[in-house]
């Protein structure tokens, strides 16, 4: 089966997809094929981000890695390609903060991610594209990058019956400061 390894940008994917690697699964860098093959249609100034050839990126993997029947695709557009799961890897955005921060990330970039983590929107997406129920989200919050990689282990294995979408929930922040019901 083909999955996506998608989440907000800090999430862990990358680090995920190295520690898979070394126990043996072919996970692919998107961001390196599209860079090595040009797949950009240019930049996105204001978000500060590079438009993706959606289109081109499908045909060279179907051209590429069709016959491979056992694939991890590795980005935060991931769920968009030809794949049949999904798993997004969600993180606290207080703890999001932090990891992209020490990045050095701007400022409004930061932001920008914490409130897309905030609200759902990478999973939102995953669910539009594949339905609920060929999606998982792991919480690596608290998980380090072995156990986050344990957890993906076993949904690449076959355990769909867990990490089912709604088993994170940062709503909760979303209010703090607030509280229009007190
Ligand atoms: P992504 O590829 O999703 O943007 P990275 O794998 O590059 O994220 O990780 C972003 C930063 O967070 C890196 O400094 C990485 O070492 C750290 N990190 C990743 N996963 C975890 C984790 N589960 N726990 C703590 N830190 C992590
Ligand atoms: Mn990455």
């Amino acid at each position: 089966m083909w999955f996506a390894l998608t989440g907000t940008p800090g999430t862990g994917k990358t680090a995920v997809a190295e520690t898979l690697r070394e126990r043996g699964w072919l996970v692919i860098d998107l961001n390196k094929i599209v860079k090595d093959n040009k797949f950009s249609l240019g930049r996105d100034k204001a978000r500060d981000t590079i438009v993706v050839d959606l289109d081109k990126v499908c045909r060279f993997l179907e051209k590429e890695f069709g016959a491979i029947k056992d694939l991890v695709l590795e980005g935060h557009w991931s769920h968009n390609l030809q794949v049949e799961r999904a798993i997004v890897l969600r993180c606290d955005p207080r703890t999001l903060e932090r990891r992209l921060k020490q990045r050095h990330y701007r400022k409004t970039k930061v932001q920008e991610n914490v409130e897309a983590e905030l609200v759902d929107v990478i999973l939102v997406e995953s669910v539009e594209a594949l339905g609920v129920r060929c999606v998982s989200e792991i919480d690596t919050t608290r998980k380090g990058i072995r156990a986050t990689a344990d957890a993906v282990e076993r949904v690449l294995n076959g355990d769909f019956n867990n990490y089912n979408v709604g088993c994170v929930d940062w709503s909760g922040q979303l209010l703090k400061g607030k509280r229009p019901y007190r």
